[in-house]
């Protein structure tokens, strides 16, 4: 397959007239000042894809009950709560057809792969399914469905809370010892043999909260070679409970205790101090961060200046899929800066393009963050690929790298045309190429999910 673009951002800078050929998934050549062939698939401006790193892929189903205001309470706990209530009622059918939608989703809006966080591994009440990857070849099919490119990382969930406090209620669906997870990897592992070649399987100790230290470092030392994800330092409550518990925060814990390095994924890691800021920055892993979902559940800011100062790595995920909008989780990130600091053009080192540093971070860090040799455009890497259309009237009046400022702060996912998944070409003129069926899915498995809920 070949890809006629005007323009195209490649490692080297902006480049007219590039052809792109693609072959079994991956880039085999690239040339620019090159002339069209009649076969070729012509786009407007190429850029490469973001991966979404983090995302429970169910929890968009839930999107939109949880804003009102119970008496008295309002934080991300009662949220947790209606989540829970949620799983009562989730079977392995709605989790496909859910996770479908939200796959196809985040290609529409310009996502080629996604780190689904995998946690709810359970029947209700806890009992294992027969097969214990029942739900985990659930998302393998929805990813099968879309065509995203996944890195699968099922979770490991063993306590309700800190200082190993017992599993109760929603979490009953959650939960597996170190050696139940063993278990569940090798079925996954056996799951995945009949997935395309650029699938990723990789590992996610819930939280500290979670999980307990001997724990962790058994899971890491058995299963620790590809990606491990761990949400961290979300909510003030987590800091004090970790506090309380391990005697350190969580970030300053996690790094003193465990050999960080650039295989690791810090989820949200928003409330850190200064010298965590800067030691996470150095250990050379990614911080995921999640800018709809933190403002929606009311977690607070990065510290985005002191990290980016200190070089380091962050890509971004829709987490749980309140909405799926590439650009305005972009833009979140920044304005959340903007709004704490009280001054503009924050996510950025020195002078320059605020679009094209979070744009370019995020495709860099999002890659390594799910082990895919993507996030450039270039040859040897896997084929994902977004085309934007610069004619559009969000951004026609752009230039260069006000094209990425404008994707950031002026544009909505309307300007997505084409996705290419390791070279699978799912979003053609703005509409996946199974949206049709995907959302009929959905729309039945809501309706008998809402059915269920409100019975
Ligand atoms: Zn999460």
């Amino acid at each position: 397959m070949k890809i006629f673009s005007n323009r195209a951002w490649l490692p080297s800078g902006w480049r007219e007239n590039v052809r792109v050929s693609l072959d079994q998934g991956v880039v085999a050549g690239i040339e620019d000042n090159a002339t069209a062939g009649a076969a070729d698939i012509r786009v407007d401006t190429l850029l490469p894809a973001l991966s979404n790193l983090h995302s429970h892929s169910f929890q968009r189903a839930m999107a939109g009950m949880t804003e009102f205001r119970a008496a008295g309470q309002d934080s991300f706990w009662t949220w947790r709560t209606l989540m829970y209530r949620f799983l009562d009622h989730l079977t392995p059918d709605h989790m496909e057809a859910i996770a479908a939608l939200v796959f196809m989703e985040m290609q529409e809006a310009g996502y080629a792969s996604v780190g689904e966080f995998h946690y709810v591994h359970h029947q209700q009440g806890g009992h294992p399914y027969d097969d214990r990857a029942e739900l985990s070849t659930r998302i393998l099919a929805a990813a099968a469905q879309t065509g995203i490119g996944l890195t699968h990382l099922p979770v490991l969930y063993s306590y309700g809370g800190a200082n190993k406090a017992e599993l109760s209620g929603g979490q009953l669906r959650f939960g597996n010892s170190v050696e139940d997870f063993s278990e569940l990897l090798g079925a996954v592992e056996a799951a995945m043999t009949a997935m395309p070649s650029d699938t990723r399987l990789g590992i996610a100790p819930h939280s500290l909260r979670a999980t307990a230290p001997d724990d962790l470092a058994e899971v890491v030392s058995r299963h620790g070679n590809g990606p491990i994800h761990i949400h961290i330092a979300e909510q003030p409550r987590e800091v004090s409970d970790i506090v309380d518990w391990l005697g350190e925060r969580p970030v300053q814990w996690l790094l003193k205790h465990q050999d960080v390095k650039p295989n690791w994924c810090l989820i949200h890691a928003t409330h850190m101090t200064q010298t965590e800021t800067a030691s996470l920055a150095k250990s050379g892993a990614v911080v995921g961060l999640c800018p709809i979902t933190e403002a929606n559940l009311g977690d607070g800011p990065f510290n985005g200046p002191a990290y980016l100062g200190a070089a380091g790595a962050f890509g971004l995920g829709s987490d749980s899929n309140i909405r799926i909008s590439l650009t305005e989780e972009l833009r979140t990130l920044e304005y959340s800066q903007r709004l704490r600091d009280l001054c503009r053009n924050v996510m950025v080192n020195g002078a320059g393009s605020v679009g094209k540093t979070l744009y370019l971070g995020a495709a860099a860090g999002g890659a390594q963050a799910l082990n895919r040799k993507a996030g450039k455009l270039e040859i040897g890497c896997l084929g994902d690929l977004v085309a934007i259309d610069s004619t559009h009237p969000q951004l026609c009046a752009l230039h260069g790298d006000q094209l990425f400022d404008g994707l950031c702060f002026a544009a909505d996912d309307r300007v997505v045309s084409d996705v290419w998944s390791a070279g699978c070409h799912m979003v053609k003129d703005g509409r996946h190429i199974q949206r049709d069926r995907i959302t009929a899915n959905y729309c039945r498995a809501i309706r008998d999910l809402t059915n269920a809920l409100n019975a």
